[in-house]
């Protein structure tokens, strides 16, 4: 009952987890405001010497401590630095790389460099390559080299891996307690199971039957209660849940009466049945062609992605003056999978098409599309 809806459960918290989730946004609060007065107080009773981090539970902890505690390998597993000036993040034993699972810096430290913070690693708001190269292994290269680095020299923040926006959430933290660092996909025939338009009655006796929990003789049996497990309609079979709604004489005269006809079972219980029949649907000729043209889009949507910068779309619009007295800056980024690096471009132009100036470059990063178009826009204003 405690799964996921589209994996057959009925998507009831584990209350464990989802009171760990909760307590977790205390732990969140320690770490973003550690000027704040709980923050302050805690600090000084428990970890005065270490980061919130390597606390430990201590001696006669409180009740609030301990249950904060609770939460240091949820947040340690989900917080990281999200990089400003760089000033205030040793590079060592700090997560602050933006990869899964791991924040960590992996390379060995040298002997002297283990005071070295993130701002030594950073020259005129650009990383310095070379230094980059010389301290860290290939793993740890692309993911410095990856991250985007502000102009404004803003402080460093932390950020929530689990939301696209950094901020903390019980949520996202109850479902990484739940499923981990794996993206849960579902079953896509649970997931059509539960849109079904029919009372919710109906659909939960359908759930329990799926899952065989329907109370039946033979399940009474199994436990040791003395019945006589055969159908009282037919007397024929033992009754259990797929004998009652499909095996049995009277069960196949209600669905031969109907204009859903009788599937032929062949299976051994009613979650295997329904999965015999969705599957069997799929595999019809025009199931087949669909998959094909679905296939097709897919492919054709990946060519979109990776080769941005070079398809040219004669049907668009050249370009389209603005409004007068205006600039128009027009900004495009592409991506290199292969080669690991973003390039950017910008043109300004003035609303009778004059030019004014025009900017492109191109840096080593694996960065995804939301990120680069985001860079080309700042190096555009920049
Ligand atoms: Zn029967």
């Amino acid at each position: 009952m405690a799964k996921h809806k589209s994996d057959g459960g009925l998507g009831f918290k584990i209350l464990h987890k989802f009171n760990l989730a909760m307590l977790g946004k205390q732990g969140w609060h320690i770490i973003n405001r550690p000027q704040s007065l709980v923050a302050r107080v805690l600090k000084a009773r428990y970890f005065s010497t270490q980061s919130f981090f390597e606390a430990p539970l201590g001696s006669n902890p409180s009740f609030l401590w301990r249950s904060i505690w609770e939460t240091l390998g949820l947040i340690r597993a989900g917080a990281y630095w999200r990089i400003g000036n760089g000033q205030s993040v040793s590079v060592w034993g700090q997560p602050w790389l933006r990869e899964l699972p791991e924040s960590l810096v992996s390379t060995t430290p040298p002997l002297n460099c283990a005071r070295v913070v993130v701002s030594d690693l950073i020259i005129n708001h650009r990383w310095n390559e070379s230094l980059i190269a010389q301290m860290f292994n290939k793993r740890d290269r692309s993911c410095i080299l990856n991250i985007p680095l502000s102009l404004s020299s803003c402080s460093d923040t932390w950020c929530w891996k689990f939301e696209s926006k950094g901020h903390y959430s019980v949520k996202s933290a109850y479902r990484f307690l739940v499923d981990g660092f794996q993206h849960r996909e579902g079953s896509e025939i649970w997931k059509r199971f539960w849109k079904a338009k029919v009372p919710p009655k109906v659909l939960n006796f359908c759930w329990r039957a799926l899952v065989n929990v329907v109370p039946c003789l033979s399940s009474l049996q199994s436990k040791r209660v003395p019945v006589d497990p055969s159908c009282p309609l037919c007397h024929v079979a033992p009754e259990n849940v797929l004998h009652i709604l499909i095996q049995c004489p009277f069960a196949r005269s209600c669905w031969l009466s109907s204009p859903l006809g009788w599937p032929a079972p062949s299976a051994s219980s009613l979650n295997e049945w329904n999965n015999v029949v969705w599957k069997g649907q799929g595999q019809t000729a025009s199931g087949v062609f669909f998959m094909a043209l679905n296939f097709l889009q897919q492919w054709k949507a990946a060519r979109v992605v990776s080769s941005v910068s070079t398809i040219v779309d004669p049907a668009r619009p050249i370009w389209s003056p603005p409004p007068h007295g205006w600039i128009k800056a027009n900004i495009d980024a592409s991506l290199s999978l292969q080669r690991g690096s973003v390039g950017f471009g910008c043109v300004i132009r003035k609303d009778d098409g004059s030019f004014v100036v025009a900017r492109a470059g191109s840096f080593y990063s694996q960065m995804d599309a939301k990120c680069a178009e985001a860079i080309a826009f700042r190096e555009a204003l920049s």
